[in-house]
């Protein structure tokens, strides 16, 4: 299932429902955490479908810088997926919104953008961010997702699609009604 946005100009920006690892585009996002080296969620699917190109690339980036801080974005092979790239980005945990979530989670969606543009990256595909196991509050997170995607589209012409990916209906449904208000 998916929709056309139809409020970003000439980019096309959509929202599927759909499992983001069979998402051919040429980069998905991860919701990743700090270590890099899998998890539950979206993370482990990601890396149980792309297979160990994608989990080797990120141990040679622990051991280079650490791991990744919150609000961050690392870039690694897509492996066996459909996409050619996985952008890496670690979500905050939502502790009330008033320890720097909401600025956190903005980075984690520029951050990304910024590393797409770099790599040449037309279409990127975003899961929603936090709003998993990291508990941010879903109509919060897919605000500012959108947001802060318009505003980083605004001041840039290299990227040319961006998907919002769905997995839960309910996130499906609050993307959907915020665009038909946008529209
Ligand atoms: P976080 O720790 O950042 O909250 P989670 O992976 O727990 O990360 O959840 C983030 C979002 O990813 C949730 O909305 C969840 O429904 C979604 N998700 C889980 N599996 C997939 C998948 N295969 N494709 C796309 N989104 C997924």
């Amino acid at each position: 299932m998916s929709k056309e946005m139809g409020i970003f100009g000439s980019k096309r920006v959509e929202i599927w429902q759909e499992d983001i690892t069979k998402v051919a585009v040429d980069a998905i996002v991860n919701a990743a955490n700090k270590s890099l080296l899998g998890g539950g969620g979206v993370d482990g699917a990601i890396h149980k479908a792309g297979g160990s190109a994608i989990l080797e690339e990120c141990v040679k980036i622990r051991q280079k810088q650490g791991g990744c801080e919150t609000g961050e974005a690392v870039i690694t092979t897509g492996g066996n997926l459909p996409a050619k790239y996985v952008i890496h980005t670690v979500g905050p945990v939502w502790h009330g919104g008033k320890q720097g979530e909401s600025e956190k989670l903005r980075n984690c969606y520029s951050n990304s953008l910024k590393l797409a543009q770099e790599n040449g990256i037309e279409s990127i595909a975003f899961p929603n961010i936090s709003t998993g196991v990291y508990g941010y509050p879903k109509e919060e997170a897919a605000r500012l997702a959108i947001d802060e995607i318009r505003r980083f589209l605004q001041n840039e012409d290299r990227i040319k699609k961006v998907l919002f990916v769905c997995y839960d209906r309910e996130n499906y449904q609050i993307y959907s009604r915020l665009a038909e208000k946008l529209r």
